[in-house]
């Protein structure tokens, strides 16, 4: 395998001609969950099932390989694998193998989720850096979760609705089946159904749940909504937000969301969970992509790994939509 991996509005590999979550059209392309499925016209695209399924159809590659976790395929000179990646349903890494050497892309990763993860050793890896900062640090899930759950029982006991702001795909589906055991009941902004019936259909857990239709009163339900775009929501008759994301660590994004309280429920690797990631990996060079690359490449120097940042998308606008 050519070691060179360069950042070409998508992580690349030039010598096998090969793109993972490329923004835009490529011959050969891997789409790694369906937060980044940005085009629909690559010539080959290889994902999961899932990660098809829960792409808006009108966004679906023409071309798709649909490829099982853990399967081999002969592909650019190399062998791709799809690994799992701890961040949604469907969501993968990418491991390639040629002559020369191996490399895996995390795409999002969360290591310590509900979601089954593997980190295979490599010699070459590409991590997202979205929480790559020191002061990321997020409680355990199980924590979190009591403390989401524990929160909207007492905002229900209020006579108040609870809204929980998260991401329509992904994030919406994860709370809800982190919020099953306690026998909550949701209504779901419009955005948020396609996700949640894609779930569904993959045999996913999901509990009861209605639409939100704006202007009805929702007195014995908890609301999930995204976080940009609340006309919905201001209909509530009376309600109360908290914003469901990592960034809740970050003091400043409960104001611009609107929210009153914050919980770092995330599907994303921490601060300490990336650090992890790089061990487990144990690669001769590491580079960063999304976020905070330089941040986590100079953290990640001084604890002596070789580590540069490729150049990457900021996320941050997609995650809060
Ligand atoms: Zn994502």
């Amino acid at each position: 395998m050519s070691r060179n991996v360069t950042w070409d509005r998508g992580v690349s590999l030039p010598e096998h001609a090969i793109w993972f979550d490329p923004e835009v059209t490529r011959a050969l392309a891997v789409v790694t969950h369906a937060h980044t499925d940005h085009s629909r016209r690559h010539r080959e695209t290889y994902l999961t099932a899932e990660t098809l399924a829960l792409t808006a159809p009108s966004r679906r590659p023409k071309a798709a390989r649909v490829l099982p976790l853990e399967a081999e395929q002969p592909v650019g000179g190399g062998k791709l694998t799809l690994v799992a990646a701890g961040h949604m349903l469907g969501s993968a890494q990418v491991f390639f193998e040629a002559p020369g050497g191996r490399l895996l892309y995390t795409g999002d990763l969360k290591l310590r989720g509900p979601r089954p993860v593997r980190m295979p050793a490599a010699d070459v890896l590409v991590i997202e850096s979205t929480y790559g900062r020191p002061h990321f640090l997020f409680p355990d899930h199980e924590t979190v979760v009591e403390a989401i759950a524990t929160w909207c029982r007492r905002v229900l006991a209020e006579g108040v609705t609870p809204v929980l702001l998260c991401h329509a795909i992904g994030k919406a589906q994860e709370v809800m089946l982190a919020l099953a055991p306690y026998g909550i009941r949701f209504a779901l902004e419009a955005r948020c159904l396609p996700g949640t019936e894609a779930y569904r259909e993959a045999g996913e857990a999901i509990p009861d749940y209605v639409e939100l239709v704006p202007g009805e009163d929702y007195s014995n339900r908890v609301v999930i909504a995204p976080p940009a775009g609340k006309a919905a929501i201001r209909r509530l008759h009376r309600y109360r937000c908290a914003l469901v994301s990592g960034w809740a660590q970050d003091r400043h994004f409960r104001a611009i969301f609107g929210a009153d309280v914050a919980f770092p429920l995330s599907d994303h690797c921490d601060f300490q969970e990336l650090l992890d990631a790089v061990d487990l990996v144990g690669p001769e060079q590491v580079y960063t992509v999304h976020g905070f690359t330089e941040d986590l490449a100079r953290q990640l120097r001084r604890r002596g790994v070789r580590a540069s940042g490729l150049r990457g998308v900021e996320q941050l606008a997609l995650a809060l939509t």
